[in-house]
């Protein structure tokens, strides 16, 4: 956005601003306040579904929010607000509330800028506005760093999930020099580590469902060459991809750890279900090209070949699907505990019916529904987890700062690692955990002792 906007406003006319600074930024001149955000009230997952469990109260994202939209420059500017959580807020009743303006939907590249210009023209707009599809000429390059090294390679997906977002986009990929370019940009301001983001980065480049092995091995390549990187991470991987290619999953690490200061590496990726009842109801094209009996063999397939190659994934599970019955719960169990003893997490959520994709006119799944299953499964994915974070401990690499960072995060982590560890029994017998004070305590943003670690705002 700031780039498209510099681009039609010039350089002067444009700020990126932190919320804490706004007020001693914000002057006369400026006329629109545009914010974007992830989670704005804190309703997708995983947020939902943790607060829920840890009782804390509003969780933190939607307290900040709020923060935020109290402040009076708020009320004195135009403010739009976009971004992937704008579906959010498109709702005028909570827009007056909140004195938002306008919502804009969707990608902003082509849209944003016309939208800002005809509010400074004075032109009457409806407030909730949905954008058009960029080419990917039209997405420029980033002008500063992003958080994390976060580089985008591609958007869309095309697998065509039901409950998804990112599906609803059209697929399309970023050019090698464009990324080296936003890759150079991170380096260039200190970030040594980059994180190539598209939601199947192993199918960078393809022309179908198979990889193009040639065009991400030369990504990885030219990335791997930026002088000053020291490592590449992966947003998200398919494990159909992994099953199908395991010659390309050892190829693109190998290229890393011989190329870069790294010997591991880590993505993210949507095991879902151990059903393939509900693969083949919601999301056949997840498995592609095998039919949705595969699933659970692939599962098993692509976690052995991603550990086997020092790739850590983190995967997402969803209860509460549409049309899901006690027998797919247990399906999801069973899959659950074949992978045990992959350096793997899980992390089980609960489906939120996101408007936008296709299944936006269900019912969001909320923790009050759990069954005992459902609580098994949240039991054996925590007991997976917990016998996989001493591991993760000592491989994970806390740079130059060090010693103590690595103290506060092995002490944060064994503490966490106790107070789960009193639930899990209870869990993986299918009951709800009672008394969570110890977890709460801990999760809680009022805690001083973590204001005064500086480690929260
Ligand atoms: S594979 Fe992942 S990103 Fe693609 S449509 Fe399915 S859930 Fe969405």
């Amino acid at each position: 956005m700031e780039a498209c906007l510099v681009n039609v406003f010039g350089e002067a006319e444009v700020a990126v601003v932190h919320p804490s600074d706004l007020e001693a930024v914000a002057g006369e001149r400026t006329k629109i306040i545009g914010i974007g955000g992830h989670d704005f009230l804190g309703i997708n997952p995983p947020t939902s579904e943790f607060v829920e469990m840890v009782n804390t109260g509003p969780p933190y994202n939607r307290v900040k929010f709020f923060e935020l939209m109290k402040k009076p420059v708020m009320r004195e500017k135009i403010v739009v607000a976009g971004g992937k959580a704008a579906w959010q807020l498109a709702d005028e009743t909570i827009m007056d509330k909140l004195n938002i303006d306008y919502v804009h939907l969707g990608e902003g590249e082509l849209s944003v800028p016309a939208m800002f210009k005809s509010i400074l023209a004075g032109e009457k707009l409806p407030r909730i506005i949905k954008g058009g599809v960029p080419s990917i000429d039209e997405i420029p390059n980033i002008r500063g760093a992003t958080i994390h090294g976060l580089v985008e390679i591609a958007r869309g997906c095309g697998r065509g999930c039901a409950f998804c977002t990112p599906n609803m986009q059209k697929l399309r990929f970023q050019s090698i020099a464009h990324i080296v370019k936003d890759v150079k940009t991170n380096v260039d301001v200190g970030q040594r580590s980059i994180c190539l983001h598209s939601e199947d980065v192993l199918r960078y480049g393809a022309k179908g469902i198979a990889p193009d092995d040639e065009r991400v091995l030369k990504l990885f390549r030219q990335v791997a060459a930026v002088e000053g990187i020291e490592s590449i991470g992966m947003s998200h991987v398919a494990l159909s991809t992994v099953s199908h290619n395991p010659g390309l999953v050892t190829a693109v690490s190998e290229t890393c750890y011989s190329m870069l200061d790294e010997d591991w590496t880590g993505a993210q990726t949507g095991l879902e279900t151990g059903s393939v009842r509900l693969i083949g109801q919601h999301m056949r094209g997840k498995v592609l090209p095998a039919p949705p009996e595969e699933w659970p063999e692939i599962v098993k397939q692509a976690f052995g070949i991603l550990d086997d190659n020092n790739c850590i994934c983190a995967a997402t599970l969803i209860n509460g699907l549409p049309g899901e019955t006690t027998d797919d719960v247990l399906k999801s169990i069973e899959l659950v505990a074949d992978l045990k003893g992959t350096r793997s997490l899980l992390v089980p959520m609960n489906f939120v019916s996101m408007r936008g994709s296709a299944l936006d006119d269900e019912e969001t799944f909320t923790m009050k529904k759990m069954t005992p299953e459902h609580w098994q499964l949240f039991g054996e994915c925590i007991d997976h987890d917990l016998k996989v974070v001493p591991e993760l401990i000592r491989i994970y690499k806390t740079g130059s700062s060090g010693a103590i960072k690595s103290l506060l995060l092995r002490a944060g982590a064994k503490y966490i690692t106790n107070a789960l560890q009193k639930y899990v029994g209870q869990m993986k017998r299918g009951e709800s955990p009672t008394d969570r004070t110890e977890v709460s305590k801990w999760l809680n943003p009022d805690i001083p002792d973590l204001k005064n670690f500086g480690m929260m705002r």
